[in-house]
Formats: structure tokens, sequence, C-alpha cells
């Protein structure tokens, strides 16, 4: 089936959704070297996300493309603007027939309730996300920025205010999960990057869980990237992290 676009271009909507909790970080700077990955993945076994940096060289077109090869889309543009311009944006993200899209918490708590209501209004059942506090920052860095409380606080003040708000869930690590379920509820979803299986190399990630230490502590959820893109065979990496969940 194909339905209009508000820009009268098509979107796909015969997509697949998988069981399968895992989100591929498709990070490539190209619209050719996405594709590329896309290709090398399978949409029954895993979503897709798309971040700032290959929407910014792409634009909706990548969005399209991995649509028309029955990926779902997770579009990572992370919104943080006043209320009006904020939920315009997450509109125009349901408008292309995303699966997933995120703002920040710290947009607040107007900002967010003004989202989830257009996504409502305009009959849309898109998931809505906020991210916390971003994994890069730390309690000194919090400070620079005038916020003189913990990390972990500030998680937990900002998961609660997007609950508040009426959004489906929160980005956070793996490690907060636990936690978060507890204050938040079963049905509030987490979604968590810092993933890796115990022979992968850490990268740059700091604070990383296993597969199923993730899905023990509460994900709903895993963002992997290197660790499936940077794999010989990504499919046969998907496999081994979902027969590990098992
Ligand atoms: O390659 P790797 O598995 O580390 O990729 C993780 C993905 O999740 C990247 O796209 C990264 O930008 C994203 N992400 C993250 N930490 C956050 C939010 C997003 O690693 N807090």
């Amino acid at each position: 089936m194909t339905q209009l676009h508000q820009s009268n271009q098509p979107i796909k909507t015969d997509l697949i959704s998988p069981v399968s909790p895992i989100i591929v970080a498709i990070d490539k700077p190209s619209l050719n070297e996405a594709l590329s990955l896309a290709d090398q993945l399978d949409p029954r076994l895993c979503r897709v996300k798309v971040g700032k940096e290959l929407f910014t060289y792409c634009g909706p077109k990548i969005v399209n493309e991995l649509q028309g090869r029955g990926f779902e889309v997770f579009l990572d543009l992370k919104f943080h603007d006043i209320p009006n311009t904020t939920a315009q944006a997450v509109l125009a993200a349901a408008d292309m027939g995303v699966w997933m899209v995120n703002v920040h918490a710290s947009a607040g708590l107007l900002a967010m309730q003004e989202s989830k209501k257009r996504l409502q209004q305009a009959g849309h059942d898109t998931l809505l996300i906020a991210v916390t506090v971003l994994t890069s920052m730390t309690e000194e860095g919090l400070k620079g920025i005038g916020i003189d409380t913990s990390v972990t606080k500030q998680v937990e003040q900002l998961a609660l205010l997007t609950k508040e708000a009426g959004l489906d869930g929160v980005v956070c690590s793996a490690q907060e999960a636990q936690r978060l379920k507890q204050l938040c509820g079963h049905s509030f979803r987490l979604i968590t990057p810092g993933i890796r299986m115990a022979d992968d190399s850490a990268d740059d990630q700091k604070r990383i869980c296993t597969p199923s230490q993730a899905i023990h502590n509460g994900s709903d959820y895993l963002v992997i990237g290197r660790s499936i893109t940077q794999a010989q065979n990504p499919i046969d990496k998907m496999t081994q992290i979902l027969a590990s969940l098992n």
C-alpha cells in the first residue's frame, strides 16, 4: 500500500515489524554507503536508526529508501526547540512514516506535551521518546551548564518528566534501565545504546552492556552500531546476538 507524504512523495507502508529488539545504527556519511550496509541487513531481524549525520547528508530520501526495503526507521534527530517548532519537527518526521522519533527531554514539559498532542491530532501512532542526559555528559559538564546535581538524579528527573508528558519512553544506558523501569513503570519503553558482545571492542563507549544483560535489566530495544556494522558478516553477527537472548 502507498500513501502520499505531505511533499506528495509516495511513502511505502508495507513495512516489516520484526519481533527482534535490535535497532541497527546506520552511521554512514552518504546514501550509497548507508544503502549498501542496509542491503547486508534484513528487515525481519532488525529496525534501523538514522541519525543527524546521515540525515543531514541525505535528507528524507534515506528514510524513503530504507522504508522501501521494508525497514522500520528510528529517526534519531533529538529535536530541542520551543514547543511549536519541536512539535512541528516531530510531526514532519511522523509524516515521513518513521516508526520512532525523539526529542530532548530538557526542551521541557510543554515541548514534549505539544509534540505528543500533534501526533495524536494527526492520527499518527509513531513512537515518541526523549533523550534525558547525553551519555557523554559528566557531573562536571552538568555543573558547567548550571545544573548542580548528579547525572543519575538528572536522568531520573527527566525520565519522570517524559512520562508525565505522555511520551512512550527514553533513551538511556542499559545500566540505568532497571532503576528507570522501577521508577516509570513496565510499559515505559527503554531504548539503550552502548551494547557490545563480550568479545567485541568497546570503541569509544564507556558504560557498555551485553545484549542479554541489557534485556535482563529491562531494555526494550537495543541500539547497536559498530558491533554489527563492522562485522565481516552483519547478518551472522545479528543472528548470534539474537541467539544470545534466548
Ligand atoms: O557503534 P555503537 O554501537 O557504539 O553505536 C551506538 C549508536 O547509538 C550511535 O549511533 C550513537 O550515536 C548512538 N547513541 C549512543 N549513546 C547515546 C545516544 C545515542 O551511543 N546516549
